[in-house]
């Protein structure tokens, strides 16, 4: 039994989490995880209004008992989404864990603390982790360069990030960005952290929504399909490497180009076809450089269970056993 202080504060068997992912964070996924000993995400802005996510939420609870909770993200969007609505109607529906992520959430961790749940905040430096931490979070998921989505503007590895952390930081924390075995794990561990979070693995199990030819599709990837787009207006966000968004990335390198110029090719409205038709290359959609690791597509419980096992197999003299085996 791998007991940490993130499996105390969230009431769960194992310190996996399914972080928030944009059109993949379902009812499904996040009860399939939590039913297997990890802690499953909503993504609340997947939900096309805060009535929807009270409904995906009561859906969750219907597939599963075991808690999970709701990603609120804060990142620029081309139509301003209702977050105090989103985020009240979760409260409402009795949620008491949130994953905060993105610009300024001074406010909605002032109120979501008022209601006394527990908050994962991702940060991609140092300086937003202490932050956070003065806020009153209670556990950061400190988020490396190799993570989809957007890693910030640092370009700061998991390896440096997640010891650094250990050197600054007091709260628990789990290592996000990078993560899909168990020797990420148990490096995570050694670097100081309570847990993992998972993005890129849990889009490629049996439970993920997303169309089985996008699950082929990350198997047969290796670490070198993907590519950062929105570098040029510090929105940096890793995605898959295909025509959009090679065209994207050439847009932007024009002189004097601006996000009207992509705006087409990048929305998450057209991103979401590439889920649903199967069709990678349709459109922009997150993925992390974990891809390179993943061989295969098993159900959350299979997951959870070896990445469980083998890193309590490592932890228990696995990994000195397996270095004398060299001598
Ligand atoms: P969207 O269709 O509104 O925008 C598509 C992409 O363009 C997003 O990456 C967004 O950040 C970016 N963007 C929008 N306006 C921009 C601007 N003015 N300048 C620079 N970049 C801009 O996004 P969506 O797919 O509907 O997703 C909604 C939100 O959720 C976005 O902020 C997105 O980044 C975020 N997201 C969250 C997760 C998660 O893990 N929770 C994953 C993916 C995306």
């Amino acid at each position: 039994m791998l007991v940490t202080p993130v499996t105390k504060l969230l009431n769960i068997r194992v310190p996996i989490v399914q972080g928030g992912m944009q059109w993949v964070g379902v009812p499904s996924l996040a009860a399939a995880v939590s039913n297997a000993g990890g802690l499953g995400i909503l993504t609340a802005l997947t939900q096309p209004s805060p009535e929807a996510l009270r409904e995906a939420i009561r859906e969750t609870r219907r597939k599963t008992d075991k808690p999970f909770g709701v990603n609120i993200t804060l990142l620029p969007t081309i139509n301003p989404p209702d977050y105090e609505g989103y985020i009240r109607a979760a409260v409402a529906e009795g949620v008491r864990i949130f994953e905060t992520a993105g610009n300024n959430p001074k406010k909605i961790i002032a109120y979501l603390k008022g209601e006394g749940c527990t908050i994962i905040h991702k940060c991609t430096n140092i300086r937003h982790a202490k932050s956070a931490e003065r806020l009153g979070v209670d556990i950061l998921s400190i988020d490396g360069f190799e993570c989809a989505g957007h890693p910030g503007e640092d370009d700061m590895p998991g390896l440096v990030l997640l010891a650094r952390a250990a050197q600054e930081v007091k709260l628990p924390y789990l290592a996000s960005g990078g993560v899909a075995d168990s020797r990420g794990f148990v490096a995570a561990l050694a670097l100081g952290a309570s847990g993992i979070n998972m993005g890129t693995r849990f889009m490629c199990t049996v439970e993920s929504p997303i169309h089985v030819k996008i699950k082929e599709k990350i198997v047969e990837s290796t670490e070198q399909d993907t590519i950062h787009i929105f570098r040029t207006m510090r929105n940096t966000a890793r995605v898959f490497k295909n025509k959009v968004s090679e065209e994207v990335v050439a847009i932007e390198r024009r002189p004097g180009s601006k996000f009207e110029d992509v705006r087409e090719l990048v929305s998450g409205v057209r991103g979401r076809e590439v889920y649903v038709r199967g069709d990678p290359d349709y459109g922009i959609w997150s993925l992390g450089i974990s891809a390179g690791l993943i061989r295969d597509i098993p159900t959350c419980e299979e997951l959870v269970g070896r990445l469980e096992r083998e890193a309590e197999e490592m932890l228990n003299g696995g990994i000195t056993r397996k270095l004398s085996a060299k001598l």
